[in-house]
């Protein structure tokens, strides 16, 4: 199958494609094009360079505009996603472990990021620490006001998994064993337990849901 309208760019060379995509990057004053931007600009199509060059993707990479690719992630989403990725495998990922269906990003964004996989790690670490001492919002003289917010912010989540390892606390199951892990209030939310660090724990899904059973 082919597109009339194409062909005639099959004898365009690879580099004039490329100089165009460059073009069109200095045009916008940025060091990455989206498809879109450069469909509004540029003299070919953006399915031209997917035939030529596989992806678009990879059409950035010959124009040298790839590291950008993941510029707008921030560490957050990246900690974040390690965070998953810990709480899915039960242990400290590894570079390999970082496969597509496990994980948004690839071990090559942590290590363009930070510099190595190691680094990465060390880099959440040192993020998970910052948080350590979780500060509790000033006392409201009302009880019935909420000191904290009921969702565990993914720092938070991060320090209880570190504490308690990704093993359910009741039970001890961990995601080896296809338990899947929570971060619970030990004290429900419900009840007053607030959202801070001491008060929250790993546990699988099916102590989570027997513990809410025994509230209730
Ligand atoms: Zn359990």
């Amino acid at each position: 199958m082919k597109f009339e309208l194409e062909t005639h760019h099959r004898n365009i060379p690879d580099e004039e494609l490329i100089e165009d995509l460059i073009r069109v990057a200095k045009e916008i004053d940025q060091d990455k094009v989206t498809i879109d931007q450069y469909n509004e600009r540029g003299k070919f199509h953006n399915t031209t360079f997917n035939r030529r060059f596989g992806s678009w993707f990879k059409s950035l990479e010959k124009a040298g505009l790839s590291k950008t690719r993941n510029l707008n992630i921030s560490n957050e989403e990246l900690f974040e996603n390690l965070i998953e990725v810990w709480m899915s495998l039960g242990r400290q990922p590894k570079y390999n472990d970082l496969t597509k269906d496990k994980s948004k990003f690839s071990s090559g964004t942590y290590e363009k990021r930070f510099g190595g996989w190691r680094k990465s790690l060390e880099a959440f670490v040192a993020w998970v620490n910052d948080g350590a001492v979780p500060e509790l919002p000033v006392t409201s003289p009302s009880m019935s006001t909420r000191r904290t917010p009921r969702n565990i912010n993914w720092r938070l989540r991060a320090m209880v998994l570190m504490k308690d390892g990704a093993t359910c606390k009741l039970c001890g199951a961990t995601p080896r064993d296809g338990a899947k892990l929570h971060v619970d209030h030990i004290t429900p939310w419900a009840e007053g337990g607030e959202t801070v660090f001491e008060n929250l724990q790993i546990l699988c899904e099916k102590c989570n849901i027997g513990k809410s059973n025994v509230q209730v």
